[in-house]
């Protein structure tokens, strides 16, 4: 009889370091990073790990312990190459070339059971040749953030990277934007990729376009493996970044989500959404809603999201020019508003219960629930929510049963407004097929009823810094995957 190992046996291998690793970006030659060793930490306390990713990489979630993470992506227990990776970008609209990997490293890169290829990146692993003074670290707030923000986003359906681990270190930092000292973390991401925009720019400002042309070969055989073998996959692919970033930020906006720091060395090459520091989502619809304290002209503003990433794409076409023809990107960024517009317009209709972009009067309805959200300041996530928990099929018979027990208007304007609506909505309703009024109640059951806005999230971390009690935080976290339910 065979007794089988279990994952308390010290001599079986930790699941997360024998992962088989490959070293695609690797594969492409150093000038593209720095070998890098991870800092040691006085403590390692696993606060959170993503059970839900395991899966995707072959793992039984059973048989991975919180040591194997501590041992992993704390301690950092491998020899295998560290890689900070250089880039540059334009930062509030200024080209900054000191910037690359400055507090974190690719740790590794692994093929998931989907087949495609995914990125471990750390964030507060230490300092590298890019902290530029910096400590390499990461407060312990900015890693319970950064969890919160991808598994928030994650379940919103927008194309995001998420938290593998996050363990607090124990050590003391110090911060103007938190009380310091504060607590210290590092987090490993899994994402896509962390070639950015800016990663491209660098090689341009380097003149090596020899690495640029290696670079997109390996972008476009990784992310874009549909292209791989067209005579035109150049172009294509940038036609496609466009698409998806424009598809990205339409997934932002009807999320009510606004980035906070959309510096090109913040944009993924793969179109997914990354880098969660000062994020916020908005409270109420305000187009001039901006989450970052130190984004002093509102650059980055709820509004301005589509503009600046349009604009970011834009900035991406001299260096990519070396390969692909100018007139192709810029036919192809002409589509950027319509793409997005289309995307927009299928979000809110979902969340309006609707899943057919060819309902009547569509774009009114749209155009006036913004109206009503804007000039009410009814809670952004609060008007969907109470639309969900609130619709019944009766109200196809009625206008009037429409948000009827809703107190979400206070003046007659807005009474005015909010009938406006029940009308239309009434309509909307009246023309659907009965199997359409079936998926309603289903579609709205995608509206989360929980939402991290901002005094939420410090309702969760208040009880960590003042007893060390985690127990809301996992709560949090159990509500948002439990959201769709
Ligand atoms: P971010 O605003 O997080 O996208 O970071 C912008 C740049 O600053 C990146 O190059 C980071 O690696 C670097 N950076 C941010 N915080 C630190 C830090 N505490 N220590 C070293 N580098 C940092
Ligand atoms: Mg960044």
């Amino acid at each position: 009889m065979t007794i089988a190992a279990t994952p308390k046996n010290q001599n079986f291998p930790n699941p997360l370091l024998t992962l088989n690793y490959e070293p695609a970006l690797q594969a492409l030659g150093d000038d593209y990073y720095d070998e890098v060793a991870a800092a040691e930490f006085p403590k390692h306390i696993l606060r959170f790990r993503n059970d839900q990713l395991l899966p995707l990489l072959g793992l039984n979630p059973e048989a991975v312990t919180d040591n194997h993470f501590i041992e992993a992506f704390g301690k950092f227990q491998e020899r295998r190459p560290f890689l900070a990776l250089r880039y540059h970008g334009y930062q509030f609209g200024e080209y900054n070339p000191l910037l690359g990997d400055g507090r974190g490293f690719l740790y590794g890169q692994v093929r998931g059971t989907d087949g495609e290829l995914y990125d471990f990146g750390t964030k507060g692993s230490g300092g590298t040749p890019y902290s530029r003074g910096g400590d390499g670290s990461l407060t312990l707030k900015g890693g319970v953030r950064e969890v919160l923000a991808g598994e928030m986003l994650h379940q919103m359906g927008v194309r995001t990277s998420r938290c593998l681990s996050m363990i607090e270190t124990g050590q003391s930092l110090w911060r103007g934007d938190e009380p310091s000292p504060t607590r210290s973390s590092v987090m490993v991401r899994f994402s896509r990729s962390h070639i950015r925009f800016g990663t491209f720019e660098r090689l341009q400002y380097i003149g090596r376009k020899d690495l640029i042309q290696k670079l997109l070969d390996h972008v476009i055989g990784q992310y874009y493996p549909a292209l791989q073998g067209k005579a035109d996959k150049y172009a294509l692919f940038y036609t496609e970044l466009v698409q998806r970033v424009a598809e990205l930020v339409a997934q932002w906006m009807a999320a009510g989500f606004c980035h906070a720091v959309l510096n090109t060395d913040n944009m993924s090459i793969t179109g997914e959404s990354f880098d969660y520091g000062p994020y916020a989502f908005i409270p109420t619809y305000n187009p001039q809603f901006t989450a970052a304290y130190f984004d002093y002209y509102g650059r980055y503003s709820y509004e301005n999201q589509p503009g600046i990433c349009r604009l970011n794409l834009e900035m991406l076409q001299p260096p990519l020019a070396a390969i692909i023809p100018s007139a192709d990107m810029e036919a192809a960024l002409a589509n950027f508003e319509a793409h997005y517009l289309l995307s927009y317009k299928q979000l809110m209709l979902n969340k309006l219960g609707f899943d057919r972009l060819e309902i009547p009067e569509a774009d009114k309805l749209i155009y006036l629930t913004i109206q009503l959200l804007n000039d009410t300041q009814v809670g952004y996530h609060e008007f969907f929510a109470e639309l969900r928990q609130q619709f019944s099929s009766n109200w196809r018979e009625d206008a009037d049963r429409i948000f009827s027990s809703a107190s979400i208007v206070q003046s007659s304007e807005q009474v005015d407004l909010l009938d406006n609506w029940r009308n239309l909505y009434h309509r909307v309703l009246n023309s659907l097929s009965p199997e359409e009024m079936d998926k309603v109640e289903g579609m709205l059951r995608r509206n989360p009823k929980t939402v991290i806005l901002r005094p939420v999230i410090e309702a969760i971390w208040e009880p960590i810094v003042q007893d060390d009690n985690w127990q809301p935080f996992y709560d949090l976290l159990k509500q948002i995957h439990t959201n769709s339910l």
